[in-house]
């Protein structure tokens, strides 16, 4: 018997989980596709669309009868409780965030896997959610900056007058990070870097970008290429260091996190009342609290003509490629965890282990 696949319409973003792109290219034989009612229209794929690859479906139904559903947001409570027995879920449960996700899939008979919780590693780079949403999140917080920027990004010699280049002052070079360097240097800004993991001061000046080095910063090899909190005295140092470039930067984005914990603050709200006028900081931390004193989520705040943004939801912008592109991550751990048209979860597997949440 054929597994009975189904995709989630979500409920509060354009995005869906799988394409009809997805679908046709998959390598997955013998599957049965469901996509709920109307999921891909507001990414620009409408039930049509899926004509021939998935059947359209009520939300009941899918939550009733696949064998394994997906969706980008986890299922709501009313949701969870019709699922049935036996079934695999997979989404982005962030266990790490919200400690009572475990508690609660366990009264459940389902199982669940949890995009987020895939380890970080080569072999599963295909499958990271994180990093492709990550990478969408960098490049738009850059656009969204030389948007409201009342200045130009790249250096301009004409009859008018010359311009000097924006220069760029990014917090963090994870994925987010390392696309926001690429993207500004792209629109011609000169741009420096600070990271707390010595590995990324190759990555960064291979993108064209100054590293900023603050000595004594803790780096742990084992904590699965995250960053660890560092210390009150490290931060402080880090701290002074990036006012005295943020007093001449034009735009600053800020993607520094520790996962499971706060952001670090590494901007005060002083450094703000020594930047420059018009200047924009886009803190795609805000959702953990942000690396700017005055960041609200999902505000935007002025101070001393600095526009500060709030927003950790920029892949949501970007809805079509960012459907296209969590799908293909979804085909791939798909054609992971299942073998010969059934469901092979080998928790031996690391890939399996690390994301499979409720067994
Ligand atoms: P993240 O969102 O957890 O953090 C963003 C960045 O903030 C990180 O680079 C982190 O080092 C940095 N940071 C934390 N505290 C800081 C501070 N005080 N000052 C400056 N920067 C600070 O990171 P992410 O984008 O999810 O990436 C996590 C890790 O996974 C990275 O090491 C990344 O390279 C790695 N990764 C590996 C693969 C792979 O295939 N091997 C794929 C994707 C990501």
């Amino acid at each position: 018997m054929s597994l009975t696949i189904g995709i989630l319409k979500e409920k509060d973003d354009q995005r869906v989980s799988v394409t009809p792109d997805n679908i046709k290219k998959s390598k997955l034989k013998e599957a049965t596709w469901w996509i709920e009612n109307g999921a891909g229209a507001e990414a620009g794929f409408n039930d049509a669309k899926y004509e021939g690859l998935a059947t359209a479906k009520d939300r009941n139904t899918v939550l009733k009868e696949a064998d394994i559903i997906i969706s980008i947001f986890p299922p709501d409570d009313s949701d969870l409780a019709q699922i049935k027995a036996g079934a695999l879920v997979i989404s982005q449960f962030r266990p790490y965030q919200d400690a009572t996700v475990n508690d609660k899939l366990a009264q459940y008979n389902f199982r669940a896997l949890s995009m987020d919780m895939i380890p970080r590693t080569t072999l599963a780079q295909a499958m990271d959610v994180l990093s492709s949403m990550a990478s969408i999140a960098g490049y738009k917080a850059v656009l969204m900056a030389a948007q409201k920027l009342p200045r130009y990004f790249p250096m301009m010699i004409t009859s008018a007058g010359s311009i000097r280049p924006a220069k760029v002052l990014i917090l963090g070079a994870g994925v987010a990070g390392l696309q926001a360097i690429a993207t500004s240097r792209k629109l011609g800004a000169v741009v420096e870097v600070f990271d707390v993991r010595a590995a990324a001061k190759e990555e960064v000046q291979s993108l064209g970008a100054k590293f900023v080095e603050v000595e004594g910063a803790k780096d742990d090899k084992g904590a699965g290429g995250y960053a660890v909190e560092q210390s009150e005295e490290f931060l402080q140092r880090q701290r002074a260091e990036v006012q005295a470039r943020a007093a001449k930067s034009d735009v600053i984005i800020c993607t520094a996190q520790i996962r499971g914990r706060k952001a670090p603050v590494l901007i005060e709200e002083a450094t703000l009342h020594n930047m420059k006028h018009g200047s924009v900081i886009i803190d795609l931390a805000a959702s953990t609290g942000g690396n700017c004193a005055v960041t609200e989520n999902d505000k935007t705040v002025r101070l001393n003509g600095v526009t500060v943004i709030g927003n950790s939801s920029l892949d949501r912008d970007m809805p079509e490629d960012a459907s296209q592109m969590y799908g293909n991550n979804i085909m791939n751990l798909l054609m992971h965890i299942t073998k010969e048209g059934a469901l092979d979860l080998n928790m031996e597997d690391e890939i399996i282990a690390g994301s499979l949440i409720k067994a």
